[in-house]
Parts: C-alpha cells; structure tokens; sequence
C-alpha cells in the first residue's frame, strides 16, 4: 500500500512508534527508526525489521529534545531516502506529580520532546514535502490532548499543544496534498506505561492489577489497554491515498475514554 514511500518515526525503539515503523514497513514504506536504548538491541530491531520486509531500515539516534538535532534528522532522512514522505512524530517521556513538587527540569524536557520537537520536525519536512505536492504528517499525541488528569500538567499541556499544531498545519497546507492529523490513544501498555504501574502502585500501596484497573484503566470504559498494532494500522491508513480528505483530526482510540 505504500510502496515507494519514506518516513521518519521519532521515538521508535519501543512501544508506540515501534509498532507503528513495523506497520508502515510491511506495508512496504522505507522507515529511519529514531530513539534511545542499547545500541546492540536497536541494531537488531533494524535489521530484523528490514530482513522481515524487505524495506530500507534506517536508524537515527537524534535527541528530540534538540531542535538542531531534530530538524538535522529530517534532512539525513530525506538524503538517504532521496525524499521524505511520511512524518510520525511521536517521542514522548512522560513525569507524574502535583505542579508545585514538579521538576522545573522535566518539565522541559517534556515540552522539548513531547510538543516542540513536533514543530521543528515539521519545519523541517515541510519544504520538501510542497516540493513533491504529497505528505503525511502524524503527529502522536494521546487523549491527553483531548482531556486531563491531575498531576500530569506538563504532558496534557504539551499534547493539548501537539493537537493545536496539528490543526493549523493541516489548514496551512490544505490546498496541497499533504495531510496533518493527530492520533490520540488511551492507555497502551508500552515501557513509558509500565513505569507508572510501579509508581502508582507504590504511591497508592496497591497490587499492580488494582493500578491497572482502579487507576490507569479507571478512566477507560472498555478496560483494555490499546494494541500498538491498532495504531500502526490506523498510521498506514492515514497514510494511504483513500485518507487524503482526512486531516486537522484528533482520533481518539481510547476505548470510550473521551466519550465521558
Ligand atoms: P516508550 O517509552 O515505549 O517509547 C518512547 C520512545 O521515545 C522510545 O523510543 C524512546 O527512546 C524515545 N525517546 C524518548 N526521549 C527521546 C528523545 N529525547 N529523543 C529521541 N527519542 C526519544 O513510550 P510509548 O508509550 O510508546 O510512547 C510513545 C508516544 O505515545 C509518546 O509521545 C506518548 O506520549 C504517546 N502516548 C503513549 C500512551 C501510552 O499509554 N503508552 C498513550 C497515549 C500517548
């Protein structure tokens, strides 16, 4: 389905944007992995993913919370690829505690990462993709950008943000074939989740089955965590030719979450 086509994944060693570079990569797009861990292991994500598909699997392991180093990713991306098609944006770090006891610290780390780097990636892809007259722009954000929690003020003002970036860029570029939406999960039980667990489960002297369900999944009706599977296929799909009239969204997949 997307045969022929290039993209850059930020923060796609693990969870979400892994699962979504594995999905756009079998559907036959050449992917440029991005993110932190083990050297050893991402070398082995790479090359089994590209032995798996057949795709050109590349790795950057550009700091999204440097702007530089960011729109510097996007240029190595389109030389490699010859173009840049396809633009996920979704490295996230997340920090949980009340605003007064909140490090000033990761609380700039969190609006790098989680938001601005999204604008400079953008920045960055833009020229290219108006040159070529198609694009897609995904920015990952989360139902965090649609409601709040308490004591995650940095993260729901960075993805409220990702979601207000994602709407002006998909009018600013409307009338060319580029596409902008933003993709909004609930839970998804990936490394960055798997913290909370503990931590809650700690704060709360709870099991971490009482923390999955009285907790994280309290706020989620259909009490599931999101597959990243569920996303990567919607990511192929908002990426496809049959999406061109979808954009300036903000998908809930949440399990009923945002209907409250
Ligand atoms: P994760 O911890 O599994 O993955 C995060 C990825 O970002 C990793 O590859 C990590 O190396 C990378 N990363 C972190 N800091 C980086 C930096 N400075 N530069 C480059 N890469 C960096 O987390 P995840 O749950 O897969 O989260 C992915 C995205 O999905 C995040 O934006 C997160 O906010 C969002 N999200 C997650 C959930 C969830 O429940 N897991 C729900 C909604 C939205």
């Amino acid at each position: 389905m997307l045969k022929g086509k290039s993209a850059v994944i930020t923060g796609s060693t693990s969870g979400i944007g892994l699962g979504i570079a594995e999905a756009l990569a079998k559907s036959g797009c050449d992917v440029m992995l991005n993110g932190f861990g083990n050297a050893d292991e991402i070398e082995k994500t790479r090359s089994d993913l590209a032995a798996a598909t057949n795709v050109k699997v590349l790795y950057s392991g550009a700091d999204m919370s440097k702007p530089e180093s960011v729109a510097g990713m996007v240029v190595e991306a389109q030389e490699a690829f010859g173009k840049l098609d396809i633009l996920v944006n979704n490295a996230g770090i997340q920090h949980v505690a009340p605003i007064e006891d909140f490090p000033d610290a990761r609380y700039d780390a969190i609006i790098a990462i989680n938001m601005s780097s999204n604008w400079h990636a953008i920045k960055a892809a833009l020229p290219m993709m108006k040159e070529r007259n198609w694009g897609r722009i995904i920015n990952v954000a989360s139902a965090h950008g649609l409601v709040a929690s308490p004591y995650k003020s940095a993260y729901v003002m960075a993805k409220h943000g990702a979601v207000g970036l994602t709407k002006t860029i998909a009018l600013e570029v409307a009338e060319t074939n580029i596409t902008c939406n933003a993709i909004c999960p609930g839970y998804v039980r990936t490394p960055l989740v798997e913290g909370q667990i503990g931590q809650q489960a700690a704060a709360h002297g709870m099991t971490e089955e009482q923390v999955i369900r009285d907790v994280l999944l309290a706020s989620q009706p259909n009490k599931k965590f999101v597959e990243t599977g569920e996303l990567g296929a919607l990511a192929v799909f908002l990426c496809s030719d049959l999406a061109a009239s979808i954009t300036g969204i903000a998908l809930p997949v949440d399990g009923g979450w945002t209907a409250h």
